[in-house]
């Protein structure tokens, strides 16, 4: 299979605009705010909603094809349970290195079961268990992405999660190998490429990079704060740090404006882009007043670079608005203390 589009190069990198500091804008598992997570007709709409990358997580099937899922186990969004019944483990779980690509095909996705999610009692996303969806291959979704950056007037980027390289190791599965071939074969092997390639385990991001020799753009995640000898060693290899949305705001003041961390000044500090997740208009936090009023926060007061959405429409629109305050001659730009830029390094 080889890139459809031969004469047409994988969309340029956008980053964020520095001059404006409004940031990227990535829907996370797709417009997963209105449609079931990594599904096709999520990622179709997210390019609607001209998200500027949309995320693919990425597991392999037993026949070591990446597909976009986001959990290595099957159960929590696929009827793997109902159609094949003896193929759990002994943990009572469904894996999708169990199942070859033609078994995996033949399943249902659905709406995330688990009921603790705290949006979950809203009623504002899609119903369970309805749509007929499907699951499909990282080459699928990067088909469809070009295919769309071609037949619409929008470029969207993407954005690769390598889920649980250590277990797929065990299994003899060499994740990442797996995911660069596809990459390539479509076009993605050059830092100007828009694409970052996202992962928890901080020794294949070592290993991406040093031994996999990846010139793409990669993002550490994070899940505790790190601090600024932690975001030295990382932008050895990385590009950027992705983490949690309360490791940059962290609450609200007396004074009504927002409580932050160093960690972006940190992060810029060693020329680490600083991407949040996840923005949810369903599940703010209590001490922001709005979305707006959050989405500023994050971006005006804190300058973080990229931001994970559910539902991407609304932070799309909301920079829409900034940006024409800006061009408009308002006070945007002074209340940025933002100070040194340097949203890419040369690795
Ligand atoms: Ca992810």
């Amino acid at each position: 299979m080889a890139q459809i589009n031969d004469d047409a190069p994988p969309a340029a990198i956008v980053t964020a605009d520095q001059a404006q500091n409004v940031p990227i804008v990535i829907a996370h598992r797709g417009a997963s705010g209105y449609l079931p997570e990594h599904t096709t007709e999520s990622a179709v709409l997210a390019h609607a909603m001209l998200a500027d990358y949309i995320e693919q997580d990425v597991v392999l099937s037993k026949d070591g094809i990446p597909v976009v899922l986001h959990d290595l186990i099957l159960d929590d969004v696929t009827n793997a349970a109902f159609v094949f019944p003896d193929r759990n483990r002994a943990d009572g779980h469904w894996y999708s290195f169990d199942f070859t690509l033609d078994e995996l095909k033949t399943l249902r996705v659905t709406e995330r079961r688990s009921p603790s999610r705290p949006w979950k009692d809203k009623g504002t996303r899609f119903p369970l268990e309805s749509g007929g969806f499907r699951i499909s291959t990282l080459a699928e979704h990067l088909q469809l992405i070009q295919g769309l950056n071609k037949s619409r007037p929008h470029q969207a980027g993407v954005y690769v999660e390598f889920k649980g390289a250590a277990e797929h190791r065990a299994e003899g599965l060499d994740l990442s190998q797996a995911i660069l071939d596809v990459l390539t074969q479509y076009g993605y092997d050059s830092s100007d490429d828009r694409i970052y390639l996202q992962s928890f385990d901080e020794g294949e991001v070592r290993r991406l990079r040093k031994e996999l020799k990846t010139s793409l753009l990669i993002i550490q995640l994070l899940v505790k704060p790190a601090d600024p000898a932690k975001l030295k060693s990382i932008a050895e290899v990385a590009d950027g740090i992705g983490v949690p949305l309360d490791h940059v705001v962290t609450g609200k003041q007396e004074d009504g404006t927002p409580q932050l961390t160093e960690l972006v000044r940190n992060a810029h500090a060693n020329a680490l882009q600083v991407h949040v997740w996840t923005f949810r208009t369903d599940a703010l936090p209590d001490f922001a007043g709005s979305a707006a009023e959050y989405l500023e926060w994050l971006t005006v007061a804190a300058g973080v670079d990229g931001i994970f959405a559910d539902q991407p429409d609304i932070v799309v629109q909301w920079r829409a608005a900034r940006r024409e305050q800006v061009n408009g001659g308002s006070q945007f730009r002074l209340l940025n203390e933002r100070s040194q830029e340097k949203p890419r390094s040369e690795k």
